[in-house]
């Protein structure tokens, strides 16, 4: 196939003027069935930035979750097409190791920590000193070997940390060996409690808030008491879970309000939505305006070859909505939809990548 050396960035793939693809270009880079795709991404009505995404995201943002998700994919990959390496029994305990880490809420930090924690990737002293024998593996607290285990659930700094915490855990005596499995034996008596997500939650911010303190001690030399260390864990804690409820109920407020409430005098609502016909590998949006009595302005409907993502055609119905509005000079609107990633998108003026750019959403 002959590129087109001069298409770097897509929007020398647009005809600006009628806000369409250039079939010419795109049959000058590509293969048929990669314009089938391409010409079944509705071009926005306005000029956007091209800008470089990570793909991996709905939102087109690098997080360290997708970035470690990517990294074990590729990993899982690699694993399948080599004939050595570890064995598939192993591969699958971490996956579910996996899996289970990021079934936990938590900051992302504190997920990475547990991870690296529980593949006892962590650089404890013991570890450093098998590479580089000068280093002293010794705890900082205690003179002992500094290891995983010591550190977190044997040292007499962590054994006062956990007595003093909400679980008062004994963790001294833990039987486990490995750091793995001394997590495991923390989780069995949680199992049936009716608040084990929360419990699980607040084991991580204990580890985390170990592993701090101990950073502390050697890179600052600051001894921070098991009653501060508490303190401030139960405080990091509780501010987390407040922020997780506050968004989770601005959610459900959003979205109850969203269908519940009739719009103030003089105002037009306009009630958009969307559906999908797979079969014919096309899509449909409708609009109506009401206004404050429910009676009927105005309406359209439009059918949308090709395009079968629900996300895509929400908020080409909202889009619609919008022109409807300007087209017919209702000055005060209120819009509705029942795409509540939609709604987000707008108000937070950062859609998903599936709807970026293609519904110019961010423009009205
Ligand atoms: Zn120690």
């Amino acid at each position: 196939m002959d590129h087109d050396a001069s298409v770097v960035w897509v929007h020398q793939l647009i005809n600006q003027n009628s806000h369409s693809w250039n079939y010419e270009r795109l049959q000058q880079n590509f293969h048929e069935e990669e314009i089938k795709c391409i010409s079944a991404i509705p071009v926005g009505l306005f000029r956007q930035k091209d800008q470089l995404i990570w793909h991996y995201d709905k939102r087109g943002k690098y997080t360290v979750k997708s970035g470690y998700y990517i990294v074990r994919e590729i990993q899982k990959s690699q694993h399948s097409l080599s004939l050595s390496v570890a064995s598939p029994s192993s591969n699958s305990r971490l996956e579910e190791l996996w899996k289970h880490i990021w079934k936990i809420k938590l900051p992302s930090k504190l997920s990475i920590f547990l991870w690296m924690m529980l593949m006892d990737k962590l650089p404890t002293n013991d570890t450093l000193h098998k590479r580089l024998p000068h280093f002293d593996p010794c705890c900082p607290f205690c003179g002992e070997m500094e290891t995983s285990k010591h550190l977190f659930f044997s040292c007499p700094h962590a054994v006062a940390i956990w007595i003093n915490s909400p679980l008062r855990l004994r963790s001294v005596f833990l039987h486990s060996v490995d750091v793995k499995d001394c997590w495991t034996e923390l989780l069995i008596p949680l199992r049936n409690h009716e608040d084990h997500q929360q419990l699980i939650q607040l084991l991580v911010f204990i580890l985390w808030h170990v592993w701090k303190s101990r950073n502390e001690k050697i890179f600052r030399n600051v001894i921070i008491s098991p009653q501060d260390i508490i303190a401030a864990t139960l405080k990091h804690f509780e501010d987390f879970s407040l922020a997780n409820d506050s968004i989770s109920k601005q959610s459900e407020l959003n979205h109850s309000t969203l269908a519940l409430t009739p719009p103030p005098v003089n105002v037009i609502k306009l009630n958009f939505d969307a559906a999908v016909d797979r079969n014919r590998r096309r899509g449909a949006i409708a609009v109506v305006a009401r206004n404050l009595e429910g009676k009927p302005l105005d309406w359209c409907c439009k059918v949308y070859e090709s395009i079968v993502d629900p996300l895509v055609l929400e908020s080409l119905a909202c889009r619609d909505a919008v022109t409807l509005a300007l087209n017919r000079g209702f000055c005060a609107v209120r819009v509705e939809g029942d795409s509540l990633m939609v709604i987000q998108a707008i108000l937070s003026q950062s859609a998903p990548l599936d709807i970026k750019g293609s519904s110019s959403i961010s423009s009205f």
